[in-house]
């Protein structure tokens, strides 16, 4: 989804499951990562770190902070996790273990890079991608119609 000189194409030049993942993560920008979400819930809200990791597929994405990314790859690798690469119920499945109160070993992962996460599960930083918000803020209508994506699906879902 770049062009050759490293800038993100324009979204109304992307095929549509591009399209889908960029403005699903447009949309996990600035959300909370799921895990301190279940941690602590609207409440505390204030308490929760703001992703900066997304692994999954669009509408099944988890949303880490660095923190916790060690807790979902231990999960993914250690877990059964990976048997869910590619499928929507990877987020699910993630948050009901981490809500159980299972954790990664302590110093689990802390020094893994998403680089070197497998292959199979596409992981992105929503912070790459900000400058998206303001292509959306600028397209009239039409042009979002012609992205042909449900901007209503766009609301992080947290089930807890
Ligand atoms: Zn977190």
């Amino acid at each position: 989804m770049f062009d050759e000189d490293g800038t993100l194409r324009r979204l109304t030049e992307m095929p549509a499951d591009d399209r889908e993942r960029i403005l699903r993560l447009t949309a996990l920008v600035g959300e909370p990562c799921d895990a301190c979400y279940i941690e602590h819930g609207d409440a505390e809200i204030e308490q929760c770190d703001v992703g900066a990791i997304v692994y999954g597929e669009p509408m099944g994405e988890v949303l880490l902070c660095d923190a916790h990314e060690g807790d979902f790859l231990y999960w993914f690798r250690e877990e059964g996790g990976e048997e869910l690469a590619g499928t929507r119920e990877l987020a699910n499945a993630f948050q009901a273990w981490f809500d159980e109160g299972n954790r990664a070993p302590a110093g689990y992962g802390g020094l893994d890079h998403v680089e070197e996460a497998p292959d199979q599960l596409p992981a992105f930083d929503p912070h790459e991608i900000q400058g998206l918000e303001d292509d959306l803020q600028e397209m009239d209508d039409t042009e979002r119609e012609a992205l042909d994506v449900d901007l209503s699906d766009l609301d992080l879902d947290v089930d807890l």
